[in-house]
């Protein structure tokens, strides 16, 4: 009877393994291993889908502070003009960031603006969560 000492890679079956993977508990030869997070290539190629949809999340974060940035600006904008035309031109806008809002209005009808300014914010928000939960 003879006793096969040396285990072989289960992931590519060629090569002698030397460490165990912190993922499946594979044995895996150096080759198979990803050495910056000690899992075979196999758990490897999973980690990098999870991370590239926590991204995808990620960025779509960083779009709704961008839009909010970018209502800011509009915002800002209208108001300007409308101070230095003298025109009756009404702005709102309000910014939720985070728990702090951030209302600006101007105009004799800046109270019908931001009313449209916070249900347009209100909106936004929930398409985003919708959003965010069809994704799932
Ligand atoms: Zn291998
Ligand atoms: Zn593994």
């Amino acid at each position: 009877m003879v006793v096969v000492q040396t285990r072989v890679c289960q992931i590519c079956d060629k090569r002698l393994a030397k460490y165990v993977c912190q993922g499946c508990g594979r044995i895996i030869c150096e080759v198979c291993l990803e050495p910056q997070t000690w899992v075979c290539s196999d758990c490897y190629s999973h980690l990098k889908e999870e991370s590239g949809g926590f991204w995808v999340f990620q960025s779509s974060l960083f779009r709704l502070l961008l839009l909010s940035f970018l209502l800011i600006f509009i915002g800002v904008v209208f108001m300007v003009i409308s101070v230095l035309m003298g025109t009756p031109v009404s702005a709102g806008v309000v910014v939720i960031l985070g728990p702090l809002p951030i209302i600006l209005g101007v105009g004799s009808y800046a109270t019908l603006a931001l009313v449209l300014a916070v249900v347009l914010t209100i909106s936004s928000i929930v398409m985003f969560f919708l959003f965010q939960r069809g994704r799932k």
